[in-house]
């Protein structure tokens, strides 16, 4: 199956446009026509080998939102012309206790990535949604419900379900006090969802010109956090705190503001390890977490709670030659609040 899309060449490179082959459908397959495809930070990270030596050619794309054009002979779970979605992982074992348990994300032999990686087959590279078409054994995908916009959609395949997970895990609700480090493509979804589980929520933000924003999608507290000291009066005061700054930070000065038995889940990758002070980590037995987006039960669990609570990413709706314009504003935390490309521009 012919495609086109955008790739990365090398990582100095910008991306440019790229044409390959899908494998033909096999019985389990799905065929997808791609609509939309959301830019995660996770994907300049990995376009620039910010986290290590990636493969090239690289189509990034892991928030993959489009209808279904063709299944295989023995498909069960969609039929033509259903809303699709595609997350970060095409693949895993099916065997190991996470896979069975539907965590797939946590596969002991290593979940298999939507792109910079081989195919469970070890040689066929996976590439991802910047691009016009997708092919995926049906396992992997989830249905869109019908009342949601797939433009709004496609960030929840990895923004959405990465900061859905963790305030489940964390059991988040009414009484909760809960912070939100990052106002970006993950952060504004943790806000949306926090609230709208009944959280207090409160934004720790470095761009004060995203309060208005924040407090409109159910900010209870904005706090401004380019001077450490605004946030010395909230010590140990929150039950949660999820970072998702993609940037090095002071964990600490955010570790401190823990109640007793407080959790921060860390699932911002800035690349590089954060210094912690053994010294806040005692001083309230709190606790220090990490979170990887969720397993395809969880993932369709959280479209499923979008449809009924009306949840949507806000999104910059971009054309494929804005691309890396996108990239370099995405990294100057410049987006309202995630980019999304018209996949029919490729
Ligand atoms: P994003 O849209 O760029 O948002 C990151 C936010 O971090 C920015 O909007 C900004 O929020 C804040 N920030 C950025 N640079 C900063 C700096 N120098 N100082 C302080 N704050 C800064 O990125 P994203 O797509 O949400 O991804 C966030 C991180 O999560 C990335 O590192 C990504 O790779 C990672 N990620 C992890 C998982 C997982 O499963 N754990 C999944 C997806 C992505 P303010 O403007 O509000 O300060
Ligand atoms: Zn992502
Ligand atoms: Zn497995």
């Amino acid at each position: 199956m012919k495609s086109r899309g955008l790739a990365a060449l090398k990582a100095s490179e910008e991306l440019t446009q790229f044409e390959f082959d899908r494998r033909e459908l096999r019985p389990h397959d799905v065929g997808i026509d791609i609509a939309f495809a959301g830019i995660c930070h996770s994907d300049i990270h990995q376009a620039r080998e910010e986290w290590g030596p990636a493969l090239f050619p690289m189509v990034p794309g892991h928030e993959i939102a489009g209808t279904v054009t063709s299944i295989g002979s023995a498909v069960t779970k969609f039929a033509v012309g259903d809303a699709i979605g595609v997350g970060v992982f095409i693949d895993s074992c099916r065997t190991c206790a996470s896979c069975l348990a539907g965590l797939q994300q946590y596969c002991e032999t290593g979940m298999t990535g939507t792109y910079n990686t081989f195919e469970r087959d070890g040689t066929t590279i996976a590439f991802g949604g910047y691009s016009t078409n997708f092919v995926i054994n049906e396992d992997y995908a989830v249905h869109i419900p019908g009342n949601l916009a797939l433009s709004g959609v496609a960030p929840l395949l990895c923004a959405g379900i990465t900061l859905y997970s963790p305030l489940k895990t964390w059991e988040a609700g009414p009484g909760m006090r809960v912070g939100i480090m990052g106002l970006g493509g993950l952060g504004h979804m943790g806000l949306k969802f926090a609230h709208a589980m009944g959280a207090e929520t409160t934004v720790f933000s470095h761009s004060p010109e995203k309060e208005t924003d924040a407090r409109a999608m159910g900010a209870d507290h904005f706090i401004v956090t380019k001077d450490p000291l605004t946030l010395k009066p909230l010590r140990k005061t929150f039950d949660l705190i999820l970072n998702t700054v993609s940037a090095d930070l002071d964990i600490n000065l955010y570790l401190e503001l823990l109640k007793l038995d407080g959790t921060l889940v860390v699932i911002g990758l800035p690349g590089k390890p954060y210094a912690v002070n053994v010294g806040s980590l005692l001083d309230g037995r709190r606790r220090i977490a990490g979170s990887m987006i969720g397993g395809i039960p969880e993932i369709q669990e959280m479209l499923d709670f979008c449809g009924r609570h009306a949840i949507l990413s806000d999104v910059e709706v971009i054309n494929a030659e804005y691309v890396n314009t996108a990239y370099e504003r995405t990294v100057a935390s410049d987006v309202k609040y995630r980019f999304v490309i018209d996949a029919t521009t490729f």
